[in-house]
């Protein structure tokens, strides 16, 4: 039902099914080392994670943010690179999405990378972002703003999504005036960490997207759901991680003959390694789809024909 999914949070069910089987988990933050450790809560039922209680909010990751873009100029060279190399990728995929695209908005565009990329494309593009440490006019425009600053009815083919949605106090609320900005047959893109991917299987309590301003860690079908309560359809999952070498890897062997090999020592490593690699076994046999997707990408569409709920 439209508008039915808000993932509220209330620390005793699961915000996206309800379910009160919840692992507690504590996780070690990849961006600040000997930070505090993060305590996470884990729904069993769909295999999905959020802070619990939350380590972060709005006005912080603001913050935090806007510090990342005036601060640290070390590298400043490579990373800049680094971001246009990302952007091609994500353009090249909005491109193969909505070949007749000509508007883009880009929402908590950052200092505007993926902006200029989408400009260079010969899409008319803006960026906008509270944290924005430049504002400019032409192609693209940047602007220190959210979406609530748009003008009612400001409408473009594609509205993207990268790297937001794990950051918002309320993902729901921002994916739905997302979608209003969305012209009919027009495209919502969302791209996030995959909580149900192998590598984060594999890389236990120490996974690189665990990180004090990421409050959720969302699933690709948690994701479509959300979309489509939005009222657009057709969602869609990019088949490879939009950055650049991250061809799919080797599908990894997990048989148990091997975890006793590799683990020899003695019997505690030994049942470690056999718990391993039942995740693992796990991972490939659950989420077939998706397992080799460390970061995913989701679509949808909103109908070219207005929805109207019906009474
Ligand atoms: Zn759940």
């Amino acid at each position: 039902m439209l508008g039915s999914f808000t993932l509220k949070l209330d620390g005793v069910s699961c915000p996206a099914c309800g379910s009160g089987e919840l692992n507690h988990l504590i996780v070690k933050p990849s961006d600040k080392k000997g930070g505090d450790p993060i305590p996470l809560r884990e729904c069993r039922n769909c295999v999905f994670a959020w802070q619990w209680p939350a380590q972060s909010d709005f006005l912080k990751s603001v913050a935090h943010a806007s510090q990342r873009y005036t601060s640290d100029q070390e590298n400043e060279y490579y990373k800049d690179e680094r971001r246009k190399a990302v952007a091609q990728h994500q353009i090249e995929y909005v491109k193969d999405l909505h070949p007749k695209g000509e508007t883009i908005l880009d929402v908590g565009s950052g200092d505007g990378a993926f902006a200029a990329v989408a400009a260079e494309a010969g899409w008319r593009s803006i960026g906008i972002d509270p944290a924005m440490p430049r504002e400019s006019e032409g192609n693209p425009i940047l602007r220190m703003a959210t979406l609530q600053d748009l003008d009612d009815g400001e409408e473009f083919d594609v509205v993207t999504l990268w790297d937001v949605i794990e950051h918002l106090d309320s993902p729901c609320d921002v994916l739905e005036q997302a979608a209003r900005h969305v012209a009919p047959g027009g495209w919502l893109i969302v791209e996030t960490g995959n909580y149900q991917s192998l590598e984060r299987v594999q890389a236990g309590g120490t996974w690189w997207a665990y990180a004090a301003d990421h409050r959720w860690y969302f699933t690709p079908s948690i994701v479509r759901h959300a979309l489509e309560a939005q009222g657009l359809s057709g969602a869609v999952l990019a088949p490879r991680v939009l950055r650049p070498n991250a061809d799919k890897k080797k599908k990894p062997r997990a048989s148990v003959w091997r975890a006793i090999r590799k683990a020899p020592k003695g019997i505690v490593e030994m049942r470690l390694e056999l718990q391993r690699n039942a995740q693992i076994r796990s991972a490939l046999a659950e989420w077939p789809d998706w397992y080799h997707l460390s970061i995913f990408t989701a679509a949808a569409q909103k109908p070219s024909i207005p929805f109207e709920p019906s009474a």
